[in-house]
């Protein structure tokens, strides 16, 4: 049996290969091209953890990882006012949590395609869908540019992120399904092997009202950091870098330098869920951010990709003859629905912890971080932070 992927980030990469380790033919398109390093810290943990050592994903996650010591807030003159230590938080979630490079976790997923036998797979970078169709048993997308130009498989995958095409073109417009949380993301790498180095193995935040800046050093000597922020209303600066500026400025000489050094096209978008009364229609279906984003709040987005990317994947394997794709599709969304509805809700109920927007909400986040710090509560702040972000 054929599929088609439209999208080569984590959950379709991943989808990818578990269909091609059950026998199927893949073609999966992705836009960029090739891995995308556009780049940001995530924190692993939650389902995608027990779905990536069930793949073998999980040995080349660890791999990759960053032996993160603290969070830390500090002030605008540097000075810590909370602290979360990391090994109580992973002790809290159970065990295993990672801190790895989002472009990372995409090249592990792709490392991972080797273990399928050659001649399943084929990856097609560079090429850009213009038309997808989904009748009479078949579905097809055409590609503009060079051969192949029409694709034709028993059934479609939009893989293909929160501005999905797919979706667009098969399910309905973006606005009819974006949930906008009032917050807005940037995220880049930068050089500045200094910051680098004073920065440790801390992860840096500033505690700040309504917006906040995290830093952290790469092995490479750059800085990774992603800058968060409540939409005000007011329209935005033409070009991200002095968007940046304008709302981050005066947060402390490390952020402005980091803004100093702000690349002309850094990531920069709306902080929102996706929500959709269907995932699948017909022989379409939609994985990860592209039908169930659960935003940065949530913390889990990465590990959803995967733990989504493998049960789309086995389901399918599973199936015998092309007439049982619609059922694997419901099934898919039966099981996997709950697990994405828990993790939204308890990234709504976070935000506040994530953003403080009064002064009070400010004090009461430091002294929950104040009090994980304390031996005999930690556990249990820690297990309650924890049930907060990851539900
Ligand atoms: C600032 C920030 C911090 C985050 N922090 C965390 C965290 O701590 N922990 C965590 O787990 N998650 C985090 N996330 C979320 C996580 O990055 C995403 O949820 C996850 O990467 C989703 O994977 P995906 O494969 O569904 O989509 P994407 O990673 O968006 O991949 C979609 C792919 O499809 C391609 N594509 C798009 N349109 C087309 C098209 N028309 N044709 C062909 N290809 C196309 C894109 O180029 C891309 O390669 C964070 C996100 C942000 C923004």
């Amino acid at each position: 049996m054929r599929a088609i992927i439209i999208g080569a980030g984590i959950a379709g990469l991943v989808t990818a290969r578990q269909l091609g380790l059950a026998g199927w033919h893949v073609d999966v398109v992705e836009q960029s091209p090739g891995p995308r390093d556009a780049g940001y810290m995530m924190d692993f943990f939650g389902p995608g953890v027990e779905a990536s050592e069930r793949v073998g994903l999980y040995p080349r996650l660890v791999d990759l990882a960053y032996a993160v010591e603290a969070a830390t807030y500090v002030d605008s003159s540097g000075k810590a006012t909370a602290r979360l230590d990391y090994e109580r938080f992973a002790r809290a979630a159970g065990g295993k949590v990672l801190t790895l490079l989002r472009p990372d976790m995409e090249l592990a997923a792709l490392a991972a395609l080797d273990d399928v036998p050659s001649g399943r797979l084929h990856l097609h970078y560079a090429r850009r869908p213009t038309g997808y169709s989904d009748a009479g048993g078949t579905v097809a997308v055409d590609l503009a540019g060079t051969e192949p130009a029409r694709l034709e498989a028993d059934v479609l995958i939009g893989a293909d992120g929160i501005h999905s095409a797919v979706r667009g073109a098969l399910f309905g417009p973006e606005e009819r399904y974006l949930r906008p949380l009032g917050l807005r993301a940037a995220a880049y790498i930068a050089e500045e092997p200094a910051l680098a180095a004073r920065l440790g193995r801390r992860f840096v935040l500033t505690d700040s009202l309504d917006r906040t800046v995290g830093l952290y050093g790469l092995r490479t000597g750059q800085v990774a950091t992603f800058m968060v922020n409540r939409e005000t209303g007011s329209p935005h600066a033409d070009d991200a870098p002095t968007r940046l500026r304008q709302d981050f400025a005066g947060l402390g000489p490390e952020v402005d330098r980091m803004l100093e050094l702000c690349p002309p096209n850094p990531y920069d978008d709306v902080v929102a869920q996706m929500v959709m009364p269907t995932w699948h229609r017909e022989r379409t279906v939609l994985v990860g951010d592209a039908c169930s984003a659960v935003s940065l709040v949530a913390g889990q987005g990465g590990s959803l990709a995967i733990a989504g990317g493998a049960l789309l994947g086995d389901l399918l394997g599973a199936i015998e003859t092309p007439d049982q794709v619609p059922g694997a599709l419901a099934a898919f969304e039966g099981h996997w629905r709950p697990v994405i509805e828990d993790a939204q809700a308890s990234g709504r109920r976070a935000i506040w912890m994530f953003l403080p927007h009064t002064r009070r909400q400010q004090r009461v986040r430091r002294w929950v971080l104040r009090a994980a710090t304390l031996p005999v509560i930690n556990t249990i702040v820690g297990r309650q932070i924890v049930k907060s972000i990851a539900s």
